[in-house]
């Protein structure tokens, strides 16, 4: 028998180690490790370079500011050039999901270069009723925005598909509303994403620093001070144990919230952390201007060390970037920080940043990315081992890294949405040279190769916990 593909000479990281066999590849499935080159219709030559499971992003806003039916062609580029695989959109409505799911899903299939899934956020209480009904859609994990409401309510939802105007809403995140979410996610046996910054906290800090005239990322951290983290923090995990709820946080980067996070789980709560690429690189120290203005903030060079300490000691379990797909003109609308838009894109450099910043300046070991940017989402996520790992029978997302390619990173590289990026003009060690779905190479040497399409919904059964 034939088989479809295989890759020769590469480093394999699978869940045992490292090792180095040819994976074969048959029907977009990998059907075994080998020492031996049984006969296949193409050869993928490895060349020493490691091959990790496709990268998994945890966390992805697109279709904001361009509708899912452009956002998806542009930003699922981007993924794949950057080594991602598969794409965890955070969609938000401002309707109903009975309603507005489908022309969603419908606007997002035939668009993608990479598969893609979906979290569904929860503002109010017809979403709340809404629930089980995204559960029988696919869509088993929600997200709670406890930074939204009183007067920092206001936030863009998802665009209407082929529509271009911006959709703005005001929103409560209430107590009873995070009650609520907690407790009818954890009756669905789905995890809730939370943005944990307290809204009242935060819109306190923000009239203070604008009455003071302060202005920059330091006096934008300062608005949102840790405890305002902290605070959010505590309130959800008192639900998440009342109800036997699991949370995940999202984009953790602070000393104070990685503290906390780790007293609740000692006293019990079920919780997984993401951090962000941006919070174990970037501080409003060593950031000018505003395109680094994100929520939760920036902070200081010791909270990242303090990140990279916390991803040592095994207290991080994801990488999501918190891409959001924007631009110049939006970013910096106004002349101060107030007035900027928070969020930046990301997606194409996670993996280039934590190859350089981590596994070459020896913070993280290969396993240990691996862990991070793909093993521990698909199993928090409920998609593994179809994603999230080099095995028989697993999808044959494969990402070849080379690391010691040197690149300087430009916006350009991507061509995503956006016109400008963080990390422009930082020379990066390590970068995806080879991004495959399914046994297709969909990237390669930076040009994208596959087919706006070929990227599937993923629909993910409920993932049991415990
Ligand atoms: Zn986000």
């Amino acid at each position: 028998m034939t088989y479809d593909a295989v890759i020769t000479n590469s480093h394999v990281v699978t869940d045992q180690g490292l090792v180095d066999k040819n994976i074969i590849i048959d029907d977009g499935k990998i059907v075994g490790l080998t020492t031996d080159e049984p006969s296949c219709d193409e050869k993928i030559n490895g060349h020493g370079l490691v091959s990790i499971p496709g990268v998994i992003d945890t966390h992805v806003h697109y279709g904001v500011y361009s509708p899912i039916d452009k956002a998806a062609v542009t930003e699922s580029r981007v993924a794949a050039l950057g080594g991602v695989t598969t794409m965890m959109r955070m969609l938000r409505l401002g309707d109903s999901y009975k309603r507005s799911l489908a022309s969603q899903l419908e606007a997002s299939a035939g668009t993608h270069f990479v598969d893609y899934t979906i979290h569904a956020s929860i503002f109010n209480k017809q979403q709340i009723e809404e629930m089980k009904f995204c559960v029988e859609n696919g869509v088993t994990s929600f997200k709670l925005y406890m930074n939204l409401g009183a007067d920092v309510g206001h936030v863009y939802m998802d665009m209407v598909p082929n529509t271009t105007s911006l959709h703005e809403v005001k929103v409560e995140v209430n107590l009873e509303i995070v009650e609520n979410v907690v407790r009818t996610a954890a009756s669905l046996g789905c995890p809730v994403l939370v943005h944990a910054e307290d809204y009242e906290a935060c819109s306190c800090g923000i009239k203070t620093a604008k009455e003071k005239k302060k202005d920059g990322l330091a006096a934008w951290s300062e608005s949102r001070p840790q405890e305002a983290e902290v605070k959010a923090i505590q309130t959800v995990s008192n639900f998440a144990r009342k109800y036997g709820c699991t949370l995940y946080f999202a984009h953790i980067g602070s000393r104070s919230a990685l503290k906390q996070i780790q007293k609740e789980k000692n006293v019990g709560t079920k919780i997984f952390v993401e951090t962000c690429p941006h919070y174990l690189t970037l501080s409003y120290e060593n950031q000018k201007g505003y395109l680094a203005k994100v929520m939760p903030p920036i902070r200081t060079a010791e909270d990242i060390s303090f990140v990279w300490d916390t991803i040592d000691t095994n207290q991080v379990d994801t990488i999501g970037t918190d891409h959001v797909a924007n631009q110049l003109k939006l970013k910096l609308k106004g002349s101060d920080v107030w007035d900027a838009l928070a969020g930046f894109p990301g997606i194409g450099t996670l993996l280039p940043i934590l190859l350089s910043e981590g596994i070459n300046k020896k913070r993280i070991t290969l396993q240990k990315l691996v862990q991070l940017t793909s093993t521990n989402a698909a199993k928090i996520f409920g998609m593994y081992p179809k994603k999230g790992t080099i095995e028989n029978g697993s999808d044959a997302d494969i990402t070849m890294v080379d690391l010691k390619k040197k690149m300087r990173v430009r916006s350009e590289l991507f061509g995503g949405f956006s016109d400008y990026i963080v990390y422009e003009g930082w020379t990066l060690t390590g970068w995806p040279v080879k991004t495959i779905l399914r046994g297709e190479i969909v990237a390669e040497d930076l040009q994208v190769v596959g087919k706006a399409g070929f990227g599937k919904l993923i629909k993910r059964p409920v993932t049991a916990f415990n």
